[in-house]
């Protein structure tokens, strides 16, 4: 029983893994390096293209309660992710080139995976699962439009920049977490700390910067099908779409300063830029919310402007992209197999989940049902209590009108069935009790039978 999982990123890693766990022989499809994305820079498995935060870790948080889940399940990535982690406050960041080097290495050596370094144009026959992502490449996308006869959507989304460690002068700067909140004494983040003055002339050279106009990152990107301008994903707006709603909106956005003391002054700054640890060594940390559609030199001249990167050395620079994501709620069934083609799987973004944690979960969910297919065992449905249940209920019921890609939130789940008036805490206290108690229920009766 053979299946083929076309991508090799968060989602198709998790899929493949769990396939071959079960004891599929899988063909896992990645066709970097010989064809690149826009975002991608290595030719690793499971490269996470911006953030090195998988999110936070902390069970009462939505995207906490996922991790928790993912333990259970035996997620390959969480597993690599916790093995690489690195100290971010209450977050699950990870060294990038570890965490890949984790998946890659256990998939490579797995007795029932196969690695072909190659693009897959068209869908394939037989037992399949798309998992190609927000770059889907333009020949699969055009594939994928004529097969499910749908346009797919698009929202615009943006990386942050990386800059070595060594150029941030540590005179200006320093390390806390908001409110001391954190794994190490000394701050986990670095904050460059902003008096007014200095903001307002900050903001202003933002919002005039000169941008890389759309059409222009269409071609370099090679997008299959052209979209319209200004549909950002919530989540990940561009710093300086973001400055462009008015004078403060940074100081109450990415760049607020609440708890954050600097400890030569005392006082919370006007304003702070958020530097966070990029890599194990720790020589290099992104801008923390400053994903950005500035042209690189832009970059340059103003970010250097933020106390203490005057003279940072960029490693990366900020860029926006092109996503693409399915009309799932019309096209999939709750086992993330498309309606019309029982056996032709989807998961990660394509489907119109948001985050890497969610996208892993969806790997999770279409490898282990992919696989029982190929048993002729109906799939997997994990109860709408679980956070997991909760996103891929969302993504194949939602609201066609109102679809947009989705995250890890409470507000997916059901309320509690008492229905006693909570505080939102222990709302949330008894979300993450009832999640984790539901899905063990489910596992126990999963292996039963
Ligand atoms: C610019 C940008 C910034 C982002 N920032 C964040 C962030 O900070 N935090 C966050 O949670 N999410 C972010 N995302 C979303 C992020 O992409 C997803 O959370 C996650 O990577 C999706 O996992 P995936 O497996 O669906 O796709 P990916 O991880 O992108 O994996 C898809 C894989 O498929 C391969 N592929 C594509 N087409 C083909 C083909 N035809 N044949 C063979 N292989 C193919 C690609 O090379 C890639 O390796 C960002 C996305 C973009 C584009």
């Amino acid at each position: 029983m053979q299946l083929k999982v076309i991508g090799g990123g968060l989602a198709g890693s998790e899929a493949a893994w769990q396939a071959a766990e079960l004891g599929i022989e899988v063909e896992l499809y990645e066709m970097r390096p010989g064809r690149m994305t826009g975002a991608h820079k290595t030719d690793n498995l499971g490269e996470l293209v911006c953030s090195n935060s998988l999110g936070s870790n902390l069970q009462n948080r939505a995207s906490g309660l996922l991790k928790a889940e993912l333990r259970r399940l035996g997620s390959l990535l969480i597993q690599c992710a916790d093995a690489s982690s690195l100290p971010a406050g209450g977050a699950l960041a990870v060294d990038r080139e570890a965490f890949s080097e984790c998946i890659q290495a256990k998939l490579e050596s797995h007795p029932k995976v196969k690695i072909i370094r190659q693009e897959v144009t068209e869908i394939p026959d037989g037992a399949a699962i798309l998992a190609t992502g927000p770059l889907t490449s333009p020949a699969l996308s055009r594939a994928i439009i004529e097969f499910t006869g749908e346009e797919q959507l698009f929202f615009y989304d943006a990386i942050a920049p990386i800059v070595e460690y060594d150029s941030i002068n540590m005179d200006a700067a320093y390390r806390a977490n908001r409110y001391d909140k954190g794994e190490t004494q000394d701050g986990d983040y670095i904050n460059c700390p902003f008096n007014e003055g200095e903001y307002l002339a900050f903001w202003e050279a933002l919002i005039t910067a000169e941008r890389i106009s759309l059409r222009s990152f269409e071609q370099t990107i090679n997008s299959g099908v052209d979209a319209g301008e200004g549909s950002y994903f919530q989540g990940c707006q561009p710093v300086e779409v973001i400055a462009s709603r008015g004078e403060k909106a940074l100081a109450f956005g990415p760049m607020r300063p609440v708890g954050l003391t600097n400890p030569r002054t005392g006082r919370w700054p006007f304003a702070v830029v958020q530097l966070r640890q990029d890599n194990l060594l720790g020589d290099a940390y992104n801008l923390v919310g400053f994903q950005t559609n500035l042209t690189f030199s832009e970059q340059e001249r103003v970010f250097r402007m933020i106390p203490g990167l005057e003279n940072a050395v960029f490693i990366r620079h900020g860029q926006m992209h092109r996503n693409a994501f399915l009309a799932s709620p019309k096209l999939l069934d709750e086992g993330m197999a498309f309606r019309e083609r029982p056996g032709l799987f989807v998961a990660g973004q394509l489907s119109g989940i948001e985050g890497y944690a969610g996208n892993i979960a969806s790997g999770w969910i279409a490898g282990v049902n992919a696989a029982r297919y190929l048993y002729g065992l109906p799939p997997v449905v994990l109860p709408i209590t679980t956070m997991t249940g909760a996103l891929m209920h969302y993504v194949t019921h939602a609201d066609m009108k109102l679809f947009q890609p989705m995250k890890a939130i409470f507000g997916l789940m059901p309320k509690a069935e008492d229905g006693k008036r909570r505080s939102k805490t222990d709302r949330y206290d008894h979300y993450v009790q009832r999640a984790l108690s539901d899905l063990d229920h489910f596992l126990l009766e999963l292996d039963a039978s």
